[in-house]
């Protein structure tokens, strides 16, 4: 392998880009927008930086604070300063007990308790056998272990709030990889969280970002790939892309052909899928198969000496019955990231709700809606879970629309995933780093990227100049 172009400058294209780079071979970029970054990039809110979309990385697995550090930005990864999540219910607000993605680390625990009634509690104890398949839902094996209370007054909001679709649509095995295992070890799905949270503590501590935001991680992988020679080109959409006897040649709007013997496709699925449909039919079809769900992210810079008090620790999740509210999620961001408050005047709040469930619930979403109409429902929405009433004004706001950016695992994902990768192994010079194949979590993306490309390299062991 000695070169290779780079389809998609999100942080999957970048992380590839800049290993390739690193193992001496001649990498080119073409990213179809005016920057880097996909859903890791920077947005103004009254003159303020923020994150558009991502913004956080999950640390249960090394693989982000891994990256973190070869990069040279240890020093300015922070962690959350609160971790007392709380969920919206429809009774008021309670604090998400510890756990992974909502299942409980504990039964005993006082908060898993304000959440449940007697009876449930006393079935989430008893928990049940299951036996996981892969063709099971979230609401299948957690609902089958500790009773389907747990699954809608926990588990779900939280589920909803990173997946944007509900714990009977999507697969336990893709959303909890590892649990099965750790299951069958400990004897129980609650002593399988215990196990994985680990040393994590408290809920929602699992995570890190970095001073400034998450954007900053982009803009740092730029400069590496910069600083290895890799060339990068934005307002390039790719249109197609065909295999020759030897290589592979790129058509790029606006620039014209380019050649390559390895090409590493790192766009959306619809669109990788239109790319790989001349040369790898089979793939392309199943690539197209792979589901993908749309959400929309509204930020809110307010004027509020109510909220000065953080009443709702760093966010919260909304149960979905809690009617008088649309959002599923909100962050209070200069609760959560203490490097905030050098950017805030006094009083100032920055808030981002993020909203969007899967088609299943079209009634109470935000499809058909003008982004002034969202607006007011955000404005509306913040007022209704924060508690605040008067003394809420809001300064500068933004609405960032992402379709179809959020991988839909439903049941039977991982197998087409495996088949995905089986058909990829079997074309010369191609990796395939669609980010439904990695995951939803950033975490995930760049530890997909890496090992794609070791795959790659290793398939072509002795030509890397
Ligand atoms: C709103 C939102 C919030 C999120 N929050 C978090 C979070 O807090 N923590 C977390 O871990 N994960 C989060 N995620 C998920 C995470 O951001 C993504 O999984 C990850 O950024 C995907 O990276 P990617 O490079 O694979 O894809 P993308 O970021 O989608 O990048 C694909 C790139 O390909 C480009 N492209 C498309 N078509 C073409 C073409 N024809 N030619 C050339 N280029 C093309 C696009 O412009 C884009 O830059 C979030 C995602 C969203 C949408």
């Amino acid at each position: 392998m000695t070169s290779a172009v780079v389809i998609g400058g999100g942080v999957s294209g970048l992380v590839a880009a800049w290993r390739l780079a690193l193992l001496g071979c001649a990498v080119e970029v073409f990213e179809a927008t005016d920057d880097f970054g996909g859903a890791v990039c920077p947005q103004l809110l009254g003159g303020k930086v923020i994150d558009a979309g991502a913004e956080a990385m999950g640390i249960a697995r090394p693989s982000g604070l891994e990256l973190f550090s070869e990069l040279g930005l240890s020093d300015v990864v922070v962690y959350p300063r609160r971790t007392d999540a709380r969920i919206a219910t429809p009774q008021g607000l309670q604090k998400l007990p510890p756990g992974v993605l909502g299942v409980p680390a504990s039964t005993d625990d006082p908060l898993v308790a304000a959440l449940l009634n007697e009876e449930e509690i006393q079935r989430a104890r008893a928990e049940r056998d299951v036996t996981i398949t892969s063709e099971m839902s979230v609401d299948d094996v957690v609902g089958g272990r500790l009773g389907s209370a747990v699954v809608q007054k926990i588990v779900d909001p939280v589920v909803m709030g990173v997946h944007a679709a509900a714990s009977d649509e999507l697969e336990f095995t893709t959303l909890f990889p590892g649990m099965d295992s750790l299951i069958e070890q400990e004897g129980s799905l609650v002593g399988a969280a215990a196990k994985m949270r680990g040393g994590l503590g408290p809920s929602g501590s699992a995570v890190a970002s970095l001073r400034g935001g998450m954007n900053q991680l982009t803009a740092r992988l730029v400069e590496a790939c910069v600083e290895v020679g890799v060339k990068l080109n934005v307002n390039t959409p790719v249109g197609g892309l065909e295999r020759l006897e030897n290589c592979w040649r790129i058509n790029v709007d606006m620039v014209g052909v380019s050649h390559a013997d390895t090409v590493v496709v790192a766009v959306p699925p619809t669109v990788a899928a239109k790319l790989l449909a001349t040369s790898a039919p089979h793939l392309a079809e199943q690539v197209a198969a792979l589901r993908t769900t749309s959400v929309k992210v509204v930020h809110l810079l307010v004027h509020s000496p109510e909220l000065d008090l953080q009443p709702t620790g760093p966010g919260l999740l909304v149960r979905r019955d809690r009617m008088d509210v649309a959002a599923k999620a909100l962050t209070h961001s200069n609760a959560k990231w203490a490097w905030w408050e050098d950017l805030l005047s006094p009083h100032e709040h920055v808030l981002r709700l993020s909203y969007g469930r899967s088609h299943q619930f079209a009634s109470n979403v935000t499809d058909g809606l003008t982004d002034e109409e969202l607006l007011a429902k955000a404005e509306n929405d913040a007022r209704n879970l924060l508690g605040v009433r008067k003394r809420f004004y809001v300064r500068a706001s933004t609405v960032t629309a992402w379709p179809g950016s959020l991988a839909f695992a439903a049941p039977g994902h991982s197998k087409k995933v495996a088949h995905i990768a089986e058909s990829v192994q079997a074309i010369p010079g191609i990796s395939l780093l669609s980010s439904p194949l990695a995951g939803n979590g950033l975490a995930g993306v760049v530890a997909f990227a890496q090992a794609e490309v070791s795959r790659i390299a290793s398939t072509h062991q002795g030509e890397v100049p």
